[in-house]
């Protein structure tokens, strides 16, 4: 083990220097295709699985590059994070998903709600209700129809100028929720402190249910605190009749996952929407 030390550490750096330039290409291709037609946008069902209705959709940006191909959101959004590239591809998705939900509506189909992430680093800058108020206004999309997504980690840091921006999205009438609920280290105070109407169970604690006795405990948890706090609860990852017919027993009607739809394309969400039970 002692021998092949000085190899594991040339290794190390060989690998890190890699990833260092692997990171500088991404970011410089990541630059270059904001200018082309290269990040466009899925949507992937939210549906009442009791009322068996579609009741939104989720935005989630895609990134096809000419040689590299598909490349997915978990690889290139955090190197958005570190270039400040992320405003602008956060509010090119905000934009282009709130002008696809409005024309949805001008075609007359049963309006729905948009979900979009937003990134922590865009929930840190000071002006950011205003913006996503001008592309609503930009849009025409009245701001009911649109719901930001935030994960729980974000709530970390800075908690009460955060509280001062998401009370401003709030009182434009945006709807609100936690994304990845129960994965972020933080304490369940700011669920109390900050004006979110909705709560996202992340997959991880979806994926082993029925199976899983600590999942199970951890889901009705979840959904018993998002009741008694008057929030909504929704589960992502659904992927199995067994699961959604398991939440739909603890309580929880609201869900997302490849069972009900995976992300596709506008035209795919639009089908979904013309099929729609009203
Ligand atoms: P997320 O917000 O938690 O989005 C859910 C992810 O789970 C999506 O992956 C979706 O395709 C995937 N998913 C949905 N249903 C299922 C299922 O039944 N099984 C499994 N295994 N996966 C399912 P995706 O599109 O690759 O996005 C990954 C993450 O990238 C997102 O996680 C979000 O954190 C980030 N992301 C995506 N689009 C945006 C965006 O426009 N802005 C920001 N800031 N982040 C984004
Ligand atoms: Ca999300
Ligand atoms: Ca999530
Ligand atoms: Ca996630």
């Amino acid at each position: 083990a002692k021998a092949s030390g000085g190899n594991t550490y040339r290794f190390f750096t060989q690998e890190m220097n890699l990833r260092i330039s692997e990171r500088v290409t991404l970011e410089n291709n990541l630059r270059r295709a904001l200018d082309s037609d290269e990040i466009f946008v899925h949507y992937q069902p939210q549906t009442d699985a009791r009322k068996q209705r579609l009741v939104g959709f989720e935005a989630l940006v895609r990134w096809q590059h000419p040689e590299l191909g598909i490349i997915p959101p978990t690889r290139f959004i955090p190197v958005a994070e570190e270039s400040c590239l992320i405003s602008q591809i956060g509010e090119r998705v905000l934009r282009e998903a709130c002008q696809q939900n409005r024309r949805w509506q001008d075609m007359g189909l049963p309006p729905v709600v948009m979900a979009v992430n937003l990134s922590a680093v865009q929930l840190r800058q000071p002006d950011l209700a205003q913006r996503v108020g001008a592309i609503l206004t930009e849009t025409g999309l009245d701001a009911r129809w649109l719901e930001l997504e935030i994960t729980e980690s974000a709530f970390i840091h800075d908690t009460d100028r955060i509280i001062d921006v998401l009370q401003e999205l709030q009182a434009i009438g945006i709807k609100l929720s936690v994304d990845d609920f129960g994965t972020g280290y933080s304490s369940l105070g700011y669920l109390k402190r900050l004006p979110f109407d909705r709560i996202k169970i992340d997959q991880s604690f979806v994926r082993d249910l029925p199976d899983d006795a600590d999942d199970i405990a951890i889901v009705r948890a979840i959904i018993a605190i998002a009741a008694s706090l008057q929030k909504e609860v929704i589960a992502e990852g659904v992927e199995q009749a067994i699961q959604r017919d398991f939440l739909l027993e603890l309580g929880c009607d609201l869900m997302q996952g490849y069972h009900f739809g995976r992300p596709a394309d506008a035209a795919s969400a639009e089908a979904m929407l013309r099929t729609m039970r009203r």
